[in-house]
């Protein structure tokens, strides 16, 4: 994936001027370090080129998106055309060649050289009043703080990208009567591009049936490399094996990213997937538990646009009022990515399901700041939830609790944090996350023209529901 530079000019400044506006752009380019490559592409100077450029963008798949800047002035009609079709991600970088003013050497030509000042101001307005989504950044192409904010608008462009093409399989269907894992699912392909479609879970056994015993010895190796666990009661952890096995075995065949399953139908399978599921994640998959493909999508999102990061499935469970914390965790499944030390596999018996007693991966939850995001279907609409909390290693040894488990604090306080969660709508079932930023989240949001609801240290009751109330009116509830 790489992503093009554009430059806007025009045909009045001659070919010397044009020639200079090239060599600075393409240096500016190699300058900027950045999690996915930049390529200069051309120095726009009229309508053709300009629909020409962007129409190769929209086909070419290897294209992220379009990073635009005007060293001089390009007048906007010219745009119009081209940003009619425009299809990817667009970032208008608001730059100057030069950091500060040189006082001998500046005259009208430089001027007119250097005026992105003025340039970029038209290319603003084009933007503006075509109404087209694209993030703006400002400031020298040299300084890291702004090529941070670029890095982040890239992984919000792959995010994009990654979830229009996004397939999710769904073992069996949503939990019984819940409601808010269940949603449009022609809503949600219309909207992010998501393929959610269901298989069989005697699909699933059949494929978990035709696996090797030398497969099943391939993977408990890898286990090995990465936790710790009791190799005489390994025939549990082997037939987790077998499932992670076949269960990948169907992703890879069917090109999806994600999957979910349910407690509730698990016909002709022994055992709950655990192990096998929080193994999945790790490898950067998606997940949600009871059949919520929405988390799922989004989990894998999340680890689409950071793909060695600590992104996991999670749910809330309980709270502890006197330390200010929740205490998150799942039947079984949330991702070893987020793991304060090496985890260890052990064997339990689940309280319902009425399976055997499943192989799952155990650990604490690092410390750090951390967002919770959920996605849920606001009716005619999605709306993405997404939470600043500040995660801490549990502080109880919780000996009867063999799951893997997190701890946080949300903001802006513990009790305002619960009460603004809930006025929201967020479910019990988030993607937990210590990569992903404000920029990112921000960005991603308005390439997906998805209602964005966030909490964090300034909110309050008041403005969430402010917020709430202005998004019924832009969605049109
Ligand atoms: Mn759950």
């Amino acid at each position: 994936m790489k992503f093009w530079f554009i430059t806007g000019s025009q045909k009045m400044y001659g070919e010397e001027t044009l020639r200079q506006v090239e060599a600075d752009s393409k240096e500016i380019v190699a300058g900027l370090k950045l999690p996915f490559p930049v390529e200069y592409k051309l120095t726009a100077k009229s309508n053709e080129e300009i629909v020409r450029v962007i129409r190769e963008a929209n086909y070419d798949d290897e294209c992220a998106g379009i990073i635009t800047f005007c060293h001089t002035f390009s007048p906007s009609k010219m745009w119009i055309n081209g940003l009619n079709l425009l299809q990817k991600p667009w970032l208008h970088f608001h730059t100057q060649f030069l950091a500060s003013i040189p006082n001998e050497a500046i005259d009208m030509d430089y001027m007119n050289l250097h005026q992105s000042a003025h340039g970029d101001r038209e290319h603003g307005f084009i933007g503006a009043r075509m109404r087209l989504p694209r993030a703006v950044v400002a400031g020298h192409w040299q300084d890291p703080a702004v090529q941070q904010k670029i890095a982040d608008w890239q992984r919000a462009a792959i995010g994009a990208l990654f979830s229009r093409d996004l397939k999710i399989v769904r073992f069996g269907d949503n939990m019984r009567q819940v409601a808010v894992t269940e949603g449009d699912k022609v809503g949600v392909q219309m909207a992010l591009g998501w393929q959610v479609n269901t298989w069989a879970v005697g699909d699933l056994v059949k494929e978990m049936n035709a696996v090797t015993d030398a497969e099943i010895d391939a993977l408990v190796r890898e286990y090995e490399a990465l936790y710790d666990f009791d190799q005489n009661d390994i025939e549990p952890i082997r037939y987790q094996a077998r499932e992670e096995i076949a269960i990948e075995k169907i992703l890879v065949r069917e090109g999806a990213k994600a999957f979910s399953n349910t407690f509730e139908d698990l016909y002709g399978m022994k055992q709950l997937p655990g192990l096998a599921t929080q193994h999945l994640m790790a490898k950067g998959y998606g997940f949600g538990a009871e059949g919520d493909w929405k988390t799922a999508g989004l989990v894998a999102v999340v680890k689409a646009m950071y793909p060695d990061g600590q992104t996991s499935f999670m749910e809330d469970y309980t709270y502890d009022y006197t330390h200010e914390m929740i205490l998150g965790a799942h039947m079984l499944e949330v991702d070893p990515s987020i793991a304060a030390d090496r985890p260890r596999i052990e064997v339990h018996p689940l309280g319902i399901g009425g399976k055997e007693p499943p192989a799952r991966i155990v650990f604490e939850g690092r410390a750090g700041e951390a967002k919770v995001l959920s996605m849920i279907d606001a009716g005619g609409r999605l709306r993405l939830i997404v939470q600043d909390v500040t995660c801490e290693k549990p502080f109880q040894t919780m000996p009867n609790l063999p799951v893997a488990r997190a701890m946080w604090k949300p903001q802006p306080s513990f009790l305002k944090g619960l009460e603004c969660w809930i006025i929201a709508g967020g479910a019990h079932h988030t993607v937990l996350s210590f990569d992903i930023s404000d920029e990112v989240i921000r960005d991603f949001a308005r390439i997906m023209h998805m209602e964005l609801v966030t909490i964090n240290a300034s909110t309050t009751c008041e403005s969430l529901e402010r917020d709430l109330m202005l998004g019924d009116i832009i969605y049109r509830a």
